[in-house]
């Protein structure tokens, strides 16, 4: 499928968790630009030393840092692919344009309080970056994951004072994206609350009806 489509929604909303489902079922390549930050903090790179202090306090990693890491995915890419985490702001989206033709954003809807309760007991994946919740989706043995058995550990930028910040940056900077992405007629919203099978089932019907 020949999709090129950005995952828009605040942290917690479930993009990671869709995107991920999303991408395994319609052969779509997946670009994560936190799972990729994230593996550069482990793995200690210059990127990585760089972006830490950012996310550590629930702010944007400056664009330059990103840019580079997108533009180097994105070129690599022949079929279609889905952004998850990128653009989070204008200046990103303006540069996206130069090197993609976006043919669809979903905007997945979640209100704050059920956002905090997500993230707070959000657990991740060391090593696949497979997301769990301690209740909507646990894992089978505590604290392993059931993909890969990697050890599961929560994000340290997912404590609730940093989730405050995000969902500030997120408001101030990447939620006029959706605006965006409306003006350009290529722009679904999909009611994020509820379970997941059930706002997968809406995402995919959504994209089925757009492309
Ligand atoms: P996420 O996993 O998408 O919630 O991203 C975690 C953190 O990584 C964010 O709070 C930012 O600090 C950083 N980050 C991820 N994507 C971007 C981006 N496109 N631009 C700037 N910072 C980003």
């Amino acid at each position: 499928m020949d999709a090129k489509i950005v995952l828009l929604g605040a942290p917690g909303s479930g993009k990671g968790t869709q995107a991920k489902r999303l991408c395994d079922e319609l052969g779509l390549t997946l670009i994560s630009t936190g799972d990729l930050l994230r593996e550069a903090v482990r793995n200690n790179t210059s990127l990585g030393v760089k972006a830490k202090g950012f996310m550590d306090a629930g702010k944007l990693v400056p664009d330059e840092l990103v840019i580079g890491l997108i533009q180097e995915k994105v070129k690599g890419i022949k079929d279609g692919f889905l952004l998850d985490g990128f653009p989070r702001n204008l200046e990103q989206a303006k540069m996206l344009d130069t090197i993609a033709d976006i043919n669809l954003a979903v905007n997945l809807d979640v209100n704050e309080d059920i956002i905090v309760d997500r993230i707070v007991k959000r657990r991740s994946c060391k090593q696949c970056n497979e997301v769990y919740h301690l209740e909507a989706k646990p894992p089978k043995a505590a604290g392993k994951c059931d993909k890969c058995g990697g050890e599961l550990y929560q994000r340290t930028d997912d404590s609730e004072a940093t989730v405050r910040e995000r969902l500030r940056v997120y408001k101030e900077r990447t939620l006029p994206l959706a605006k965006l992405y409306q003006d350009r007629g290529i722009l679904v919203n999909v009611d994020g609350q509820g379970e997941i099978d059930a706002v997968y089932k809406r995402i995919l019907d959504a994209v089925k009806r757009k492309l």
